[in-house]
């Protein structure tokens, strides 16, 4: 169905969807936390929804990652005020673990129909065509890792993992093995695409690939999703954890997210005479996403379990440099080889996790990534080993620094990248800004622990 299909064909497929079994159709939007939130109507309302939209609060903009409201963005300060959540019905699907909904995924407008700056959705669209004017086309898939366990905790309220490894293993799988054959079909019933699916390394961990898009795709895809995930969960006695940390201790969630550009149909990351078969396109899309990364990585890893899970030495990157395949590495190359294809090659950005918007993740990484472009950056010599395991000394020679790992260090990074402020627009960028500011307040006090568990379920 097309974008602008009629209100006479979406009642049509209302019809249709109402012989299978559909009652309901759940419109979806992530908020500014990575938090997907939604309204759902009646099937019988879907053409109405689509022409009218569904009345939701201007507030979701500055809801922060507790259901708490900030009123400290200046924008909107005040509880009057109605947005518009407008369903994309090119994207409606019949849910296979929901048989009696269907899910859409919204884009929200100004009560009068016209562009609300606070919707991240349309901010993504922004960057996407502005590539489009310069030639430029971007693929993208993200890569969900989650933790699985019992429905019903031990008796002490410690989590009942689903599987007990061995990391990567067949056996772990056969432990979940309803589970897993259910989130498959499923996948698959709902058209979202995965490339692979495994027992992660870390304890209960699972992880999927989906299938490189285009971004907004990409983005609706990942929440579809979750919602996939949970419910196969859910019918299996089973919960899902998506959250960056799931304990304090040990392996955390990432939700790497991968990367390419093309010109005229041509990977740029691929089959050029630079270093690693860098074109110098490919050259200056990965030193534009390296100049930027803190700022980045405030808005792709957010959160204040974001924060604690960006340590060194679990493969989640902890300091900011590219690497050849290393998986240390905050951005990784994936290059194109003779067996795989030009098509292949791609940039990995680890410092992302389940706490970030999927598209103003997205239309971040591609604005920074245009800005490299435009700007002719040439990327530095990629680092191969692990800066983890450097003295100061030697990491301050290589000009490689740690991330953001406080909130001021966080905010700072954000507040003072025009090419975010642009990308975001100074209104989201506020209303961003001011919920993380909320977030870091009520985990001050709190013992990490806390922190970390009050964020397990949220995703
Ligand atoms: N679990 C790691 C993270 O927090 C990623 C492990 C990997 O797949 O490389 O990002
Ligand atoms: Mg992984």
């Amino acid at each position: 169905m097309t974008q602008n299909a009629t209100p006479a064909e979406l009642q049509t497929r209302a019809e249709w969807l109402a012989k299978e079994g559909v009652v309901g159709v759940t419109i979806v939007w992530a908020d500014n936390n990575g938090i997907p939130r939604s309204r759902t109507v009646p099937v019988a309302q879907l053409a109405a929804a689509a022409q009218r939209g569904v009345g939701i609060t201007t507030l979701f903009a500055v809801f922060d990652s507790h259901d708490g409201i900030t009123f400290a963005h200046d924008g909107l300060s005040t509880p009057s005020g109605d947005v518009r959540l407008i369903p994309a019905t090119d994207r409606i699907v019949h849910l296979a673990g929901q048989r009696g909904f269907a899910w859409v995924p919204g884009r929200q407008v100004a009560a009068d129909g016209s562009e609300w700056p606070y919707d991240q959705r349309s901010a993504l669209e922004r960057q996407v065509a502005r590539a489009a004017d310069l030639g430029l086309k971007f693929l993208a898939g993200y890569e969900l890792e989650f933790h699985l366990s019992h429905a019903e905790p031990a008796p002490d309220r410690t989590l009942r993992q689903a599987h007990e490894g061995p990391a990567y293993g067949p056996l772990a799988l056969l432990a979940v093995d309803a589970f897993a054959t259910q989130l498959l079909r499923d996948l698959a019933d709902n058209a979202v695409e995965i490339g692979q699916f495994h027992a992660e390394y870390g304890p209960a961990q699972l992880e999927l690939s989906i299938a490189a898009a285009d971004p907004v795709t990409a983005a609706d895809q990942q929440l579809l999703a979750r919602q996939t995930i949970h419910a196969a969960a859910q019918a299996h006695g089973l919960r899902a954890s998506f959250a960056p940390l799931v304990n304090t201790e040990g392996v955390g969630n990432g939700w790497h997210l991968h990367t390419s550009v093309s010109r005229n149909g041509v990977n740029v990351l691929s089959g050029g005479d630079g270093p690693h078969g860098l074109t110098a396109d490919g050259s200056a899309y990965l030193a534009g996403l390296l100049r930027d990364l803190p700022a980045i990585a405030a808005v792709t890893a957010p959160s204040v379990p974001s924060l604690h899970r960006l340590r060194p030495g679990y493969f989640s990157s902890a300091y900011a440099f590219w690497g050849v395949e290393n998986r240390e590495a905050a951005l990784r190359l994936v290059p194109a080889t003779e067996l795989l294809g030009a098509d292949h090659a791609n940039v990995e950005l680890k410092p992302s996790d389940a706490s970030a918007n999927p598209y103003l993740a997205l239309a971040v990484v591609i604005s920074a990534g245009l800005a490299g472009i435009a700007d002719g950056l040439v990327a530095p010599e990629p680092v191969q080993s692990d800066p983890g395991n450097w003295t100061d000394e030697q990491r301050a020679q290589n000009g490689i620094h740690r991330l953001p790992t406080t909130a001021e260090e966080q905010r700072e990074a954000l507040l003072g990248n025009d090419r975010v402020r642009d990308a975001l627009g100074g209104d989201l960028l506020g209303a961003f800004a001011a919920v993380r500011a909320a977030d870091h307040a009520w985990a001050q006090d709190k013992p990490i622990d806390d922190v970390v568990a009050a964020h397990r379920w949220r995703y």
